[in-house]
């Protein structure tokens, strides 16, 4: 298991003190995605200002042998300022366009690291620079789609070139109006990525990337929210806190909740290297770890701290939790609990239940099953901030919804226990007034030669239900007292 984690690449980054965390972020996620984790050591970001052999700055480098990536900060800012004052790109925001420069470049070098690892060359001569602009070009627009573009603060370097520059362009316009100008200062205060005054057309820097991506796929999904990392090494800190001890249930139990795949993300130790690694890198063996994470990860010596989507296993549980006890009351009050096990108005689960002020549960529980207004079954709607349920064929609502962990969608339900039928406890505490929904995961039936989902004769899925969680409420509890209870078994 330990040798698992030591394969993990490591990635050193230099200059970090230059950048924000975010793009960090945002430029490590697209480095990785793209160029296999063998392929690069270290991505170095640069005060002073490279050059090439013709003495012309340049965005970035890529050394081969050290397998590193060196970015020159300064060059983006300047190509930015540019590019912002050419005819067609003046609707563009100088912001914007400085981290998709910034994309570009991370791109285009990593390709380079990609075609040395794949040739076993890294000998730095013979790059393929077609190759590695179609590729930075081509990816970077694209990038949004995936990870949070939103930004706003670069790191010092970029930051005062821009606030100076920013100074300069609104003294400027006041004085002799220019459009550009005028465009650049409208955009910059109200933290725009693109806006045309003619179209009355203003897009913030999801919508610009999205437009200009020209993705023929519709971006269904909200990208990956960056999650602060000062946050994160404030908890990695506190010993007492961590999660992954035997003393505390807390990951096991969110394990359980979620079955995610364990995402690290890089963290902010007093000393390099950090470590950095998502869902796509991880070695095979990992993907056991969601079904026995509790063993496993006590074996480890140091562990690193582990988040899922960025959040930690207390955050998901939390967030989980909560969400849980809004649909129960909802489900009790809107449908009707009739304290006989069923409900007199299960319809009521179609309207929508607001999760959008819940912590984290917008980013958490992303699509769901349910009907549109004229009554079809709609599986895998977008949220968007609400939850709808559906109600099934004995007139009990429910719920379907999808966890998005890390980028991948796992199915989870909400289920008030049927009064009549079987002769459990459940049932009959449900026609005592016991108000009880359980949180179940699928367990997909796997054919083992196939590695395939089993079917039955009509082709329907094989699989079952386990609970990881209830919540209840006695028949003479008052609402806001219900037992939460997770499963650990
Ligand atoms: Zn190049």
């Amino acid at each position: 298991m330990n040798q698992d984690y030591i394969k993990i690449c490591g990635i050193l980054e230099t200059g970090t003190d230059l950048v924000s965390t975010h793009i960090r972020w945002l430029v490590r996620q697209a480095i990785v995605d793209y160029c296999p984790t063998e392929a690069i050591n270290m991505i170095a970001y640069n005060r002073d200002i490279p050059t090439n052999s013709k003495n012309e700055p340049v965005w970035g480098e890529t050394h081969a042998p050290s397998r590193s990536i060196s970015i020159n900060l300064e060059h983006h800012f300047h190509s930015g300022v540019y590019i912002i004052q050419k005819e067609k790109s003046i609707y563009t925001s100088l912001r914007c366009v400085i981290i998709r420069e910034l994309l570009d470049t991370a791109i285009h070098e990593a390709h380079h690291l990609k075609t040395a690892y794949e040739e076993n060359n890294f000998s730095n001569s013979d790059l393929d620079e077609e190759g590695a602009q179609t590729a930075g070009f081509k990816h970077s627009w694209m990038a949004a789609k995936t990870w949070d573009v939103d930004i706003h603060t670069f790191g010092p370097i970029i930051d005062n070139l821009l606030e100076e520059f920013m100074v300069g362009l609104k003294a400027d316009t006041a004085e002799t109006p220019m459009m550009w100008k005028d465009l650049q200062v409208y955009m910059w205060e109200n933290k725009l990525a693109f806006y045309n005054p003619d179209r009355d057309q203003e897009c913030k820097m999801f919508e610009a990337f999205q437009s200009m991506a020209d993705d023929e796929n519709p971006w269904l999904d909200q990208p990956k929210t960056y999650v602060e990392e000062t946050d994160i090494s404030e908890t990695t800190h506190t010993h007492d806190e961590d999660p992954i001890t035997e003393a505390n249930p807390i990951l096991p139990a969110a394990a359980q909740l979620t079955n995610p795949e364990p995402v690290m993300v890089p963290q902010q130790q007093p000393a390099e290297p950090v470590v950095t690694q998502t869902a796509q890198q991880l070695p095979p063996a990992t993907e056991a770890i969601a079904g026995t994470l509790p063993a496993q990860v006590q074996n480890i010596t140091t562990p690193p701290e582990r988040l899922y989507n960025g959040l930690s296993a207390t955050e998901i549980q939390k967030c989980a939790e909560t969400v849980i006890r809004h649909l129960f009351w909802h489900i009790r009050t809107k449908c009707e609990f009739n304290t006989e096990g069923t409900y007199n108005n299960p319809n009521a689960v179609l309207d929508p239940v607001n999760i959008s002020s819940i912590p984290h549960a917008e980013q958490l529980f992303t699509h769901m099953d349910t009907k549109t207004e004229l009554g079809n079954y709609a599986p895998r709607q977008p949220c968007q901030g609400v939850l709808k349920g559906l109600v099934d064929t004995k007139n009990m609502p429910y719920y379907r919804f999808y966890l998005n962990i890390g980028g991948k969608l796992y199915i989870r339900s909400l289920v008030p226990h049927y009064p009549v039928g079987k002769t459990t406890q459940w049932a009959e505490e449900a026609r005592n007034g016991v108000m009880r929904l359980s949180f179940q995961e699928r367990i997909p039936k796997i054919d083992n030669t196939t590695g395939k989902v089993m079917t039955d004769e009509n082709g329907k899925e094989l699989g079952e239900n386990k609970i990881r969680a209830d919540i209840k409420l006695a028949s003479d509890g008052d609402l806001g007292n219900e037992e939460f209870k997770l499963w650990t078994k």
